[in-house]
């Protein structure tokens, strides 16, 4: 290329060029450097035209907001005749404002001697104000938010994933494995390997894992539970440099959901299950009869002349006395037992893996249980009668229920305060 064709080329590329290049005279000296040449993007960007910038110092951009320690740096770069860059705030012609990232280089005659600057510009606005948008909401945000690289080391930490998880600061993260610090091992101790963490699987494949609940380990090493969701990060079809894991703490609404499910399968006055549970219950262990998987046993059990016992001493007595009477029968009974509060003052006992004989020692043990029980207040004597029957496939769960029922009415016949099971 002839250097004539070059020369219009570079001038070309420089006057059309994206980025703002001003180029100004060396002196640093009062009042500073000369404007000599400003390109089309300049112009523009601070609505100055050319000839009102010829001649002028670039001083005329700066203002109150502009950064005093970047333009010292900056003086002090253009005297040791370095390249300079940073960002701080320009004032367009107008008194508005645009947040500026620029570069300053020396140019050297044949000599050597610094007899320009040149200046390229760019206007970062929106990258600042989307940065320090991003900043200023995952400072916020109630979430907890960790960034790791593809090595799964912390490389970002929100103030809520320090607070959440007890640590003092986010140097105590920060260049860690986030796995061997928060994720190492399963709420009830065990070893939970990396192979089996959805959010390590995630760096491998690339693939957002569907939100789980977890338990991340916290500072004084206690599992808090959390509800998490991870992205991967890559440029487009690039591979994953890394990802964002975002949680939050779920103690309360695990304990909340723990309440209302014992409050769905509970009975709020005996803390025994209640009917609703209870049919599911005897359905489960009547599949497990139908598989010939197990023999059950149930028992029905009805405090005798409970009336009485309301009508004398009053209903709270009688609630204290029901409460009591299922506490004397729940320590005798083994924990896959279920007791289930069938009617008022009648319970239904579900028993796995027992014949009736054993039902049957086991109502009698019952029987006598209460009737030498202490009970509250001044109700000296308090008995029940039993009902004893198995459940049965060739039947329903309702036929085995009415033979436990009619063995219980048995009882009553025969005097109360005794067990009486199905005439098989
Ligand atoms: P039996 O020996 O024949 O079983 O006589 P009973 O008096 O126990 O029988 P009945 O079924 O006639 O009476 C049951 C009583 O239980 C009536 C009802 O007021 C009382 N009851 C039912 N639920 C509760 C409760 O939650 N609290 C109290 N205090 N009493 C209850
Ligand atoms: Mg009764
Ligand atoms: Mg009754």
């Amino acid at each position: 290329m002839d250097s004539q064709v070059n020369q219009e080329l570079f001038e070309l590329a420089v006057e059309q060029a994206y980025d703002s290049v001003l180029i100004t005279t060396a002196e640093l000296d009062l009042p500073g450097p000369k404007i000599i040449y400003a390109n089309d993007a300049f112009c523009k960007k601070t609505g100055y035209s050319r000839e009102e910038l010829i001649g002028k110092t670039p001083r005329i951009l700066q203002g109150p907001l502009t950064d005093r320690g970047v333009l010292q740096r900056l003086r002090q770069n253009l005297e040791n005749g370095t390249r300079f860059e940073d960002s701080t705030v320009n004032y367009r012609k107008d008194g508005s404002t645009y947040v500026v990232h620029w570069s300053i280089s020396p140019m050297r005659d044949n000599e050597g001697k610094i007899t320009h600057f040149v200046s390229v510009q760019r206007d970062v606005t929106q990258t600042v104000q989307l940065e320090h948008f991003n900043q200023r909401l995952l400072e916020h945000l109630a979430e907890g938010v960790i960034g790791i690289n593809h090595e799964g080391q912390c490389t970002f930490v929100n103030p809520s994933a320090i607070r959440i998880l007890g640590f003092p600061d986010e140097d105590t993260l920060i260049g860690r494995c986030s796995h061997d610090v928060i994720h190492h091992s399963h709420a009830d101790g065990s070893a939970y390997p990396k192979s089996e963490c959805p959010i390590h699987q995630m760096l491998h494949d690339g693939v957002a894992p569907e939100p789980w609940r977890d338990y991340f380990w916290s500072y004084s090493d206690k599992p808090v539970p959390v509800e998490v969701s991870a992205t991967p990060m890559r440029y487009n079809s690039d591979p994953v440099f890394g990802g964002v894991f975002i949680f939050r703490d779920i103690s309360e609404q695990l304990e909340l959901e723990q309440q209302l499910h014992k409050a769905a399968s509970h009975d709020q006055l005996t803390g025994t299950y209640n009917r609703r549970f209870g049919d599911h219950v005897l359905g489960k262990e009547y599949a497990r009869v139908e598989r010939e998987e197990s023999q059950v046993a149930l028992i029905l059990a009805d405090i005798d002349h409970f009336k009485d016992i309301n009508d004398t001493f009053g209903h709270l007595v009688g609630d204290q006395i029901l409460k009591q009477f299922t506490e004397v029968l729940q320590s005798r009974l083994r924990a896959m037992d279920s007791l289930i509060r069938w009617g008022g003052e009648e319970f239904l006992i579900v028993l796995p893996d027992t014949d009736l004989k054993g039902a049957q020692t086991l109502a009698e043990d019952l029987c006598q249980a209460i009737e030498k029980n202490h009970f509250e207040a001044d109700v000296d004597r308090l008995t029940a009668s039993f009902g004893v029957s198995l459940l049965r496939a060739a039947g329903s769960i309702e036929a085995s229920i009415k033979q436990a029922d009619q063995a219980l009415y048995a009882a009553k016949q025969s005097g109360r305060n005794c067990v009486i099971a199905e005439s098989s």
